[in-house]
Order: C-alpha cells, then sequence, then structure tokens
C-alpha cells in the first residue's frame, strides 16, 4: 500500500499538468534530497532569503528576489510592496489603504480570478479598455495609452497578466507607466516554460514579476518567485518575515533589507501569513537552478514523443488529434483531442467527467471542453502511464 492508500486517498492518473487543485508539477529527486537535508538544521530566514535573493537574480537579471509561499501570495506581497513602500504606517494599516495611493490600472482584458490576491493587499482596481473581440462587438484590444489616461493622484501601480498573446506589449506600459514614476506588477505564474521568459519580463522593464513555483520550474506546488526593484523586494519581504525581535538586536542583510530607509522597525506585516518554511525555500532554489540550467527543455522532445504516441493510439475513432507547442515553440507541448461529440453520443464534459470517475481516476485538461476538446498535458506522464490514459481514452472514445 502506497501512503496515499493508507489515507484512504485515491492517487489519480494526471494528464492535466501542474494544476493547483492536483498538488502541482512533479518534483526531481535532487529537490527532494534538498528539502529532507533543509530540514536537519535551523537557519536564519532573513539570511536564506537573502541568499535565494542573489540566486534568482543571477538567473532572472533581476536586482533582487525572495521567494514566496506562491505566485499568488507573490502578488499580494508586490502589490504590498507597492502600497507601502519602506512607509512604516503604511505597512501596518494594509490591507486599508486609505489615505495614500492605493489604485491599480488593470485592462479589463488581463482581470482573472487570481486578482484577488492583488486586491487582497487593499489595492483597488482602475479597469481600463474593454474585452470587445470575446464580446464580438468590436476589433480592437486595450491600447497603452488608455493606460495612462487613467493616472491619477491615487494611483499607486499597474497590474499586468502576461501571456504569449497579451496586449498592449508589457514595454508600451512600461513606457507610459514609468513616465509618471509608476511601478509595473507582473503577473506571469503560468509563463514557464519558456525558460527565456526568466530574464525577458525583467529586461522588457517591470517593475516586478511574479512567477508559480510549483508549475513549470517544478519546486514545491507551496512556492513562488517574485524578483525585480531591490528597494520593492526589501519592502516585501520585511512585511513576510518574522518580526518578532528585539529592536537593538534586529541585524537583518543589507542587501535584501536596507535599514536607512525604515524609521523603525515593522510589526508582523500583512504577509506574515505567507510563511515559507525553509525546506521550501531550499527545494525551491533547486528546482530554479535545475529549470535556468535547461534540464527540463531537455525533456521536451520526449514529452512531445509521448503526446504522439497516445495520438497514434487514438486513430480511426470519433477524434481529431493535434500536438501545440505554446510559448513560440518553446513551451510544454499539449495534445487537444476534438471529439465529434454527435457521433460518439456524448459530450466533452461527459467524457471528462467518466474519466475522473473511472479507475484509476484521470483528470484531462478541461479548458476547451466547451469547444468539444480535452486537452493532455505530458508533463506528469511517462510511458506507463501513457499507455494506461491511451486505453482509458479508446474505450471512452470508440
Ligand atoms: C497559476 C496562476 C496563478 C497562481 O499561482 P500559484 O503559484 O498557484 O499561486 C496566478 N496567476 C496566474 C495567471 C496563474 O496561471
Amino acid at each position: 500500500m502506497g501512503i496515499y492508500e493508507d489515507l484512504g486517498v485515491r492517487p489519480i492518473l494526471n494528464a492535466t499538468g501542474s494544476v493547483t487543485r492536483l498538488g502541482g508539477a512533479p518534483m526531481a529527486e535532487e529537490v527532494l534530497q534538498a528539502y529532507a537535508q533543509a530540514a536537519r538544521e535551523s537557519v536564519r530566514m532573513d539570511e536564506l532569503q537573502a541568499a535565494a535573493s542573489r540566486i534568482i537574480s543571477e538567473v532572472t537579471g533581476a536586482e533582487a528576489g525572495l521567494v514566496t509561499s506562491c505566485a499568488a501570495a507573490g502578488l499580494t506581497l508586490g502589490a504590498a510592496a507597492i502600497l507601502a513602500g519602506f512607509d512604516l504606517r503604511r505597512m501596518e494599516s494594509l490591507p486599508d489603504g486609505s489615505g495614500f495611493p492605493d489604485e491599480f490600472v488593470v485592462a479589463r482584458e488581463h482581470r482573472n480570478g487570481y486578482d484577488h490576491a492583488v486586491r487582497s493587499a487593499g489595492a483597488r482596481f482602475v479597469e481600463v479598455g474593454f474585452d470587445e473581440v470575446r464580446a464580438g462587438a468590436g476589433v480592437r484590444r486595450v491600447e497603452a495609452w488608455e493606460y495612462e489616461a487613467a493616472f491619477g493622484p491615487g494611483t499607486a501601480g499597474v497590474l499586468y497578466v502576461f501571456n504569449d498573446d497579451s496586449r498592449p506589449p508589457l514595454r508600451d506600459v512600461v513606457a507610459r507607466a514609468h513616465a509618471r514614476g509608476l511601478p509595473v506588477l507582473v503577473d506571469a505564474a503560468g509563463e514557464l516554460p519558456p525558460r527565456s521568459n526568466l530574464r525577458d519580463l525583467v529586461a522588457a522593464g517591470a517593475d516586478l514579476v511574479v512567477f508559480s513555483g510549483g508549475k513549470g520550474i517544478r519546486g514545491p506546488q507551496s512556492t513562488g518567485l517574485l524578483c525585480g526593484r531591490r528597494d520593492l523586494i526589501g519592502s516585501a519581504a520585511v512585511q513576510t518575515l518574522d518580526q518578532d525581535d528585539h529592536v537593538e538586536l534586529w541585524d537583518p542583510p543589507a542587501e535584501l533589507i536596507d535599514r536607512s530607509r525604515l524609521k523603525g522597525m515593522p510589526r508582523h506585516g500583512l504577509g506574515r501569513a505567507f510563511k515559507v518554511s525553509k525546506e521550501e525555500v531550499v527545494a525551491f532554489l533547486t528546482a530554479l537552478r535545475l529549470f535556468a540550467a535547461g534540464t527540463h527543455d531537455r525533456e521536451l522532445p520526449g514529452k512531445r514523443r509521448l503526446l504522439e504516441q497516445i495520438a497514434a493510439g487514438l486513430e480511426g475513432g470519433s477524434v481529431r488529434c493535434s500536438v501545440h507547442i505554446p510559448g513560440n515553440g518553446q513551451g510544454l507541448p499539449a495534445l487537444e483531442i476534438a471529439l465529434d461529440e454527435k457521433k460518439l453520443g456524448r459530450s466533452a464534459t461527459e467524457v471528462c467527467r467518466r474519466l475522473r470517475l473511472g479507475t484509476p481516476p484521470i483528470q484531462v485538461g478541461h479548458a476547451l471542453l466547451q469547444e468539444g476538446k480535452l486537452v493532455i498535458s505530458p508533463l506528469h506522464l511517462d510511458e506507463e502511464r501513457a499507455r494506461v490514459l491511451t486505453s482509458r481514452l479508446r474505450e471512452e472514445l470508440t
């Protein structure tokens, strides 16, 4: 019996990728060993985060970085840093942002469920642009001048949600924001791979960038990466690190937290609840180094072949298969299986449900169910799992 069966929990065959509700990405053996080793001794968390900052700076090109308890926590801490800076009173009052600039300008087409994390810091959104392409009522996406037109005395910063297709280009938004001295916080949680994004978004001028640690980086699921301007990272660090010490003894590493910018020692901040353990920090850094060195990129051709094998195994049913590679051909490939729902007599949603309830329970990507498609991610698949998946799909689709 496995460790999960002991608890009466059935392991699933994960064909949907690094999603949170199924426990994230698979971790490399080195990452698991790093976690166990890190657990054997005590360290100062501020020193550990300063070391993390150096490594994050190397791999992203940013001035500094912080390991957070996930990308969503990175968004909250990033917003808190922008809202409070090194102002002790503002740190203490968050998430109440009254009495100082607390507005984040965001495009309507960038709004999503994860932006709750930005609002949790106390930010209030001012929306710009429309989503008229999806409304079927126009051809234009949000434009950079619309951000500028919304900037005013209450503006604290900009939230930009990055993907292959996001508009306007990040550089254009950064130019308009920086012209007014406003910082840009970028949510790129799921945009690794491609590995190039680790550096490109910082190079495009973003002041803070957030990546998930438990998606493409394949670190512990409860980790994330916040990187960017040293002063903002310092503010985020002081708002999340434990502050229960004597003022006379407080001695944070200067490279992470510039004490000369603070008028005193803040108390526990808004981010105190987003605790990251020393084991998670070390395991995350191990995963980040593997990812940045291209270890996972070398697996991509093999992952693609697995998807092609699955597709070949489904030929002849009421399906059409195609392999897609996002991120300008550098991302993780995905197999789309388009069903002929009429011929099959069953909807893609129904097939998805039957796979979840079968043995083994199988979870496939569900983003395109409304278009009658199942999506297969190879992240958790090996030859054996691909074989089991193909045979279950054949049962359901032929
Ligand atoms: C996954 C995701 C997040 C949240 O990442 P976590 O590390 O799970 O907190 C935030 N924003 C976007 C766009 C995402 O895809």
